[in-house]
């Protein structure tokens, strides 16, 4: 049976290019950054190429090599969103500015940073998300108070694909002279990401979710915004980061990026197709229902609940199948609690936990598309059929709610 992977929010497969840029550098360019002779300085050199052709993806400044560059390495998404959120308000707290404005609907790595600072005496306004999974500017701004040292909102979701209106939020931030963080992980290398149009002071990415290894990611810090250090040690990444960099991986993440920079229109132009027949397909399933907003969504992002079903179920059977996908985040898999993210979209208890993602790739295929669209149907069919739940929906006991 073939497999079909419908989970890249989760994690990619690594692409060609990623995995022959990793080889060689293990190969070849195995030195210490830190070692003052020939292979050492090699390894450096290359450190610093992949950092120009990371930052050159994202619009960064230039950087000639002595000042302190704006994309430091970390180990991946969440290192990033920890130490951009943690030194932005702790640098904050400094000059007494003790509130962070964010939304709902974060992910965890920051969502459990913000209520970490709570606990540390920071005040957290967590701004309400509208039923399309998006707020706005405006809110932004009225949240916005003297005290306010930190605002951070994800760029892309990562279980309902919504966009934010991230530029406009940075234009209030920046005229405010607040910090603005945001999480672009599932934003980079798919949709278009500039960090100086879009007036972004902070951002974090993760290699792994754009066909890149696992384990690395970046943060970029816009120079002259302070960033302090949680990883003491060596002068590795100018005293931001100690440790060994992880050099093999950083040219495997720069190779990747650059690739889906490269091939960004034509694959999102492809994804928006693939996307549109699927949402279509399956919201012909009488009541389902499309989560977040059906324009402003990432080209790969399909979220879909149906009542009456538990949507751990529907992913085991879906995986007998042969289709890999997810009821939202991986990170919640295996706990009984609805998605956050759905009930921060307003979404009641009993519809969220019918959830299904499906994050499709540059892999996915028109023929993947038809067999999503025919097998789903039947396994909610057959899932609805011995449910309690709807039985009692269908008799009229309780009332659909979608
Ligand atoms: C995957 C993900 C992260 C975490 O990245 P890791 O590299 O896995 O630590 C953070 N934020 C979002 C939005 C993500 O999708």
């Amino acid at each position: 049976m073939k497999t079909i992977y419908v989970d890249n929010a989760a994690t990619t497969a690594m692409s060609d290019t990623a995995i022959a840029a990793m080889t060689d550098y293990y190969k070849t360019v195995y030195g210490n950054p830190s070692s003052l002779h020939t292979v050492g300085q090699q390894a450096k050199e290359a450190l610093d190429d992949c950092r120009v052709r990371i930052a050159k993806c994202l619009n960064c400044e230039p950087w000639d090599g002595k000042q302190l560059p704006e994309i430091f390495f970390t180990s991946g998404g969440s290192e990033a969103d920890n130490q951009c959120i943690r030194s932005a308000a702790l640098l904050g707290a400094r000059k007494g500015k003790r509130h962070i404005i964010s939304t709902a609907f974060e992910h965890h790595a920051v969502m459990h940073t913000l209520k970490k600072l709570e606990k540390e005496g920071f005040e957290v306004t967590y701004l309400d998300v509208h039923a399309n999974g998006l707020v706005t500017a405006d809110e932004v701004a009225a949240a916005i108070r003297e005290d306010t040292a930190l605002v951070t909102v994800m760029f892309a979701n990562n279980e309902v694909g919504t966009i934010q209106p991230i530029e406009e939020i940075g234009a209030v931030c920046r005229k405010k002279g607040v910090v603005f963080h945001t999480d672009a992980v599932q934003a980079v290398g798919h949709i278009p990401v500039d960090v100086r149009a879009q007036n972004v002071d902070m951002l974090s990415l993760s290699a792994h979710k754009f066909h890149g290894p696992k384990g690395v990611g970046a943060l970029y810090c816009k120079r002259g915004v302070p960033l302090l250090t949680f990883v003491e040690g060596g002068a590795q990444e100018r005293g931001k980061r100690a440790g060994t960099e992880n050099l093999a991986g950083i040219a495997g993440m720069a190779a990747a990026l650059e690739e889906a920079c490269a091939n960004m229109e034509k694959n999102s132009a492809k994804l928006l197709k693939l996307r549109e027949k699927l949402i279509d397909g399956l919201l012909k399933i009488e009541h389902s229902k499309l989560n977040g907003d059906r324009n402003m969504r990432l080209p790969a992002n399909v979220n879909v609940c149906f009542e009456g079903i538990e949507g751990e179920s529907l992913l085991l059977l879906l995986d007998a199948k042969g289709i890999c996908a997810s009821s939202g985040s991986a990170c919640t898999s295996g706990s009984l609690d609805p998605s956050h993210v759905l009930l921060a979209l307003g979404l009641p208890h009993e519809v969220a936990h019918g959830s299904l993602r499906l994050s499709l790739s540059e892999a996915t295929t028109d023929e993947d598309v038809d067999y999503i669209i025919a097998e789903v149907p039947k396994v909610v069919e057959y899932l609805r059929n011995i449910s309690p739940v709807w039985e009692e929906l269908e008799k009229g006991i309780k009332p659909h709610l979608i």
